[in-house]
């Protein structure tokens, strides 16, 4: 591939296919029939299926962990059991896994080390990104005493400590809580600002409908559905209009104009807040007030060294 192409591309895929077979090489499970993916740079792509429709084969193909039963794959530009490549990419797995016996600071010492980074400049990460998940005031007590939420966190720092361009996460959120959630997202949107690629795996829609630029829905090993996350939700027969509230016969003055000038039925009715970011605002309210709690805090921001430039 030209490097043109992959300045463009991150990751082309076509015709993927995987059988698992069972013991004696026979055909067991068709968990991927032949699916098509091209993400671009600093895009956010969200895979989204049902359990078992191929998301985690999929991404464990990108990654060189599995081998393709057929079709191509192309990561970075490279085929994906490139190690070259390899340092350009973090992964967050489905089940986070960390040693119970270490302390998120040590783990991503460790993890640092494996890179080719001075001491001093894993030291430095750490602790941005300790401060970024939220888990600063933890970082020396051991991973195998936290929730499942906070070991996802680490989790996360853990991926980005090499400061990869291509970010893939598979389940992302799950285990976190709502402010947990939303910080994740929002993280993953200032990534994207910053020039990395974002792969997710979800079978959260209200998580993929927030940062996705485009998804592709998998069910059965195959792309049912994909695009753009506006172009698939939109409904272009009706429109909202958002306006102060009026009553009484103003109201049914505006329904008659509407009924009329349109043709068809006009229901009226509040915008509301959506759960989650009623939550939010109530949790971090409470935690404005409240000096010494033992879970995850809420986060900073993106560490210095995953900006651009
Ligand atoms: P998802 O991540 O979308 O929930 P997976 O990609 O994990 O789904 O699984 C897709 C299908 O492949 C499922 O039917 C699953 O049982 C099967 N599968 C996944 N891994 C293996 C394996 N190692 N051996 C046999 N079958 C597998
Ligand atoms: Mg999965």
């Amino acid at each position: 591939m030209s490097d043109n192409q992959e300045r463009d591309s991150v990751i082309s895929v076509k015709g993927l296919k995987k059988t698992f077979r069972d013991f004696w090489g026979r055909p067991k499970v068709d968990a991927l029939r032949g699916i098509d993916l091209d993400i671009k740079k600093g895009e956010i792509f969200g895979l989204l299926g049902p359990n078992g429709s191929g998301k985690s084969t999929t991404i464990k193909i990108l990654l060189g962990l599995l081998h393709a039963s057929g079709g191509s794959v192309s990561v970075l530009g490279k085929e994906p059991r490139s190690v070259r490549s390899k340092e350009r990419i973090g992964y967050l797995p489905e089940e986070t896994y960390v040693y119970s016996y270490l302390t998120p600071r040590e783990t991503l010492l460790f993890y640092g080390r494996l890179f080719d980074m001075s001491e001093k400049d894993v030291r430095a990460r750490t602790s941005e990104l300790l401060e970024m998940v939220g888990l600063a005031h933890a970082g020396g007590r051991q991973v195998g005493e936290f929730s499942k939420g906070m070991a996802r966190r680490t989790g996360l720092a853990q991926a980005l400590i090499n400061n990869p361009d291509l970010i893939i996460l598979d389940e992302p959120t799950s285990g976190l809580d709502p402010i947990g959630c939303r910080q994740v997202k929002d993280l993953m949107l200032e990534l994207a600002k910053n020039g990395k690629t974002i792969l997710l795996s979800s079978h959260l829609l209200a998580d993929v409908e927030d940062v996705c630029d485009r998804v592709a829905i998998l069910h059965n090993g195959e792309v049912q559905a994909e695009g753009r996350v506006k172009d698939l939700l939109q409904k272009l027969e009706s429109i909202n209009l958002t306006m102060p509230a009026v009553e009484g016969d103003k109201l049914a003055e505006m329904k008659a104009f509407a009924a009329k000038l349109s043709g068809g039925d006009v229901s009226v009715g509040h915008p509301s807040m959506d759960l989650e970011s009623f939550f939010v605002d109530v949790v971090s309210k409470a935690s404005d007030s409240c000096g010494d709690f033992s879970g995850a805090k809420t986060g900073q921001g993106i560490a210095g060294f995953l900006k651009k430039g």
